[in-house]
């Protein structure tokens, strides 16, 4: 019970090139790829793309044959 652990961030902060400073960012899945994820940041204040980010797969990821 309890064993949860820190997969990753989800809460960061990025800089905005438009609000010119770090800003809370909104993370939505972009693409599903063989290696993982493919998630975009976007700021929550004016919707620009802050950053993109593949997250790997590694530990839950079981090939059944
Ligand atoms: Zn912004």
């Amino acid at each position: 019970m309890g064993r949860e652990t820190y997969k990753d961030f989800d809460a960061t902060e990025l800089l905005c090139p438009n609000c010119k400073k770090a800003v809370p960012v909104r993370k939505r899945l972009l693409l599903i790829l063989s290696n993982g994820d493919k998630y975009d940041y976007m700021c929550v204040f004016c919707g620009t793309s802050v950053g993109d980010k593949i997250v790997k797969q590694k530990d839950n990821l079981r090939i059944i044959k």
